[in-house]
């Protein structure tokens, strides 16, 4: 069974290829049924608020994502519907770049400052094959992005323009006192 220990870590290849899409037949099946079982179970075991297939090997167009504001990895979230999205795809609808302090659980121990575009468009299928498109802004919308790097191959680390801007979490939260 797999568990919150089978999370890949920066380094490894499967992080970095690009994730095959899903066919309709292949979301309505119970396998995916209980890979996304799986994954909620994982991320929650871990405390993230988002999680991708390629990050437990499965190097497939799957994210999930839930926003908590119990979560003690992001103190100052507010808490979102759990979002399961499939095959999805992004459209900018503005230049505009926001900045946060993103971390993942592939990259453990670690957090670096991207900046990334403020307002998007997500595209995608959801489990019940239903197409959804979600306009996102503010935190939200860096998570869809980020969730969303994943299914192609990258990840935040890449996308930290100011390299004095990565670093360990206990070194964040001192600069933060
Ligand atoms: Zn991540």
């Amino acid at each position: 069974m797999l568990g919150h220990k089978d999370i890949l870590k920066m380094g490894n290849p499967i992080l970095r290829q690009i994730a095959e899409p899903f066919t309709d037949e292949e979301i309505k099946s119970e396998e995916t049924k209980s890979l996304i079982k799986k994954m909620w179970k994982i991320m929650d075991e871990a405390g993230g608020i988002g999680l991708a297939a390629p990050q437990i090997s499965i190097s497939k167009q799957l994210a999930i994502i839930k926003l908590d504001e119990s979560s003690e990895r992001y103190p100052e979230i507010e808490t979102s519907p759990e979002y399961v999205m499939f095959n999805p795809s992004i459209e900018y609808l503005t230049d505009e770049k926001q900045g946060n302090w993103e971390g993942c659980l592939s990259v453990p121990g670690l957090r670096g400052y991207v900046e990334r575009p403020s307002q998007i468009s997500v595209n995608f299928k959801d489990e019940n094959l239903e197409f959804k498109k979600l306009n996102l802004e503010g935190f939200l919308a860096t998570v869809f992005q980020h969730e969303i790097d994943h299914l192609f191959g990258k990840l935040y680390v890449d996308r930290v323009a100011d390299k004095e801007l990565l670093m360990y979490e206990d070194e964040l939260k001192n600069l933060e006192n």
